[in-house]
Parts: structure tokens; C-alpha cells; sequence
């Protein structure tokens, strides 16, 4: 009778060592945690691509300046060699070379005038690109929040069963027979799963699968009964 007492409560023992399992499983595995990570994973994947187009704009602003200060001066140049044209008093050979000069000088600023406009449309472009990527990122930051705010209380809420789960569980195990609790734990840790079953109209509680008269006599007799099929703890 004792013993059967025992099995009992090793019966109770492994329902709530099973919803521990479960709820550790459930912590786990929330559909949330995958999507924090997803969304972790793109958080870090487009703050790279902002810090590439970032380093790009300041390049090409870096550029730009150097370009326009460059045309200024050569507007400068061609505006002070005009000036000399205009003020006459040159030989032909003089105003034929500053002719020259001008033209070429003119050429120039006309090149660097599409550079500049280049340069502004690019900059313009990565800066909107940017601005854009920066959007995104607040949106994904603050989705992440959000998981990590669902996740926090949802882990909360499994912690609080638990903490139910571990203090019933400490009541039962007091009272099951300290040999029968061994060989519960090393079942348990061989396989997942339930480990003990009741043996009712001798079919096995675990696999299900039937045991003959002659077996279910020969399986009562030992101490603890155990299936012939998996080997499970069987409470008569
Ligand atoms: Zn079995």
C-alpha cells in the first residue's frame, strides 16, 4: 500500500515536472523571440548601410567644397583677365593670349559648374537615402521595444507559474520513496516526455501499447512495475 502511495504521488510528481518542462519550453520559444532577433538582425544590418551612406555623404560634401572652391577662384582668375581685356591698351599678341586664356579658363568653370551640380544632386540623393534609412531604424527601434516590453512580461508571466509549479513540486517529492525518485530522474534525463504511466486493463500509459495477463501479472510483481515495451514506471 505504501508503495502504491508512492507511485501516486510520483504519478503527481511527473504532471507538474511535465508543465515545468512545458513552460520552460513555452519561455523559450515564444513567437516573439524570433521576431526580436529578426528585427535585431535588421536593426544591425541597415545602422551598417546608414553609417556607409553617411561616410559617402560627408565624402562627396568633402568634395563638393573642394570643388567649389576651386571654381570660385578660377571665376575669380577668368573675372580678372576679362577685366584686363576690357581695360584696352594691350598688345594684339597680349589680347589674343588672354583671349585664349579666358576661354580656356572659361571652359573650365563650365566643367567644374557640372561637377559641382554632380556633387549636389549625389549628396542630395545619399542625404534623402539617409533620412529614409533613419526612419526606418526609429520604427524597427521602437518595434523592438515593444517585443522586448512582450516578451519581458510574458517571461514574467511564466516565471510567476513556475515559482507555482517548483513549490508544488517540493511538496510531492518529500513524498515519494527516495529509490523510486532516482530512477524517475535518470528515466527523465534519458528521454523526453512522460516516464511514469498508469497500467490500466494492461495497456501501458506511456506507449500505449497492450501488455498480455501473464505479462501484466509478472510486470506487478516487480518493485516499481515497469513496462516490457519502453520501460516506463507503471502505477497499477
Ligand atoms: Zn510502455
Amino acid at each position: 500500500m505504501e508503495e502504491l502511495k508512492s507511485l501516486a504521488d510520483l504519478l503527481d510528481l511527473q504532471r507538474v515536472d511535465l508543465e515545468i518542462d512545458r513552460l520552460i519550453d513555452r519561455r523559450g520559444s515564444l513567437p516573439e523571440l524570433a521576431e526580436y532577433r529578426a528585427t535585431h538582425e535588421e536593426l544591425e544590418t541597415l545602422r551598417r548601410r546608414l553609417a556607409e551612406l553617411e561616410d559617402e555623404a560627408k565624402t562627396t560634401a568633402r568634395e563638393l567644397d573642394r570643388v567649389g572652391g576651386e571654381l570660385e577662384l578660377t571665376e575669380q582668375k577668368a573675372a580678372t583677365e576679362e577685366n584686363r581685356l576690357y581695360a584696352g591698351g594691350l598688345s594684339a599678341r597680349d589680347v589674343e593670349y588672354l583671349r585664349r586664356e579666358v576661354e580656356m579658363l572659361r571652359g573650365r568653370i563650365s566643367q567644374m559648374e557640372d561637377r559641382v551640380l554632380e556633387l549636389m544632386e549625389a549628396k542630395e540623393r545619399l542625404d534623402a537615402e539617409a533620412e529614409e534609412l533613419r526612419g526606418r531604424i526609429a520604427e524597427l527601434d521602437e518595434a523592438k521595444a515593444r517585443l522586448e516590453e512582450t516578451i519581458g512580461a510574458e517571461w514574467r508571466k511564466i516565471d510567476a507559474e513556475l515559482a507555482v509549479k517548483e513549490e508544488r513540486k517540493s511538496q510531492i517529492v518529500p513524498l515519494v520513496d527516495e529509490d523510486l525518485l532516482a530512477l524517475y530522474e535518470e528515466l527523465r534525463r534519458r528521454r523526453e516526455g512522460a516516464v511514469v504511466g498508469t497500467l490500466d486493463h494492461g495497456v501501458c500509459g506511456v506507449c500505449h501499447l497492450q501488455l498480455s495477463a501473464a505479462e501484466v501479472a509478472e510486470v506487478v510483481r516487480q518493485n516499481p512495475p515497469r513496462c516490457i515495451h519502453c520501460t516506463a514506471i507503471l502505477v497499477p
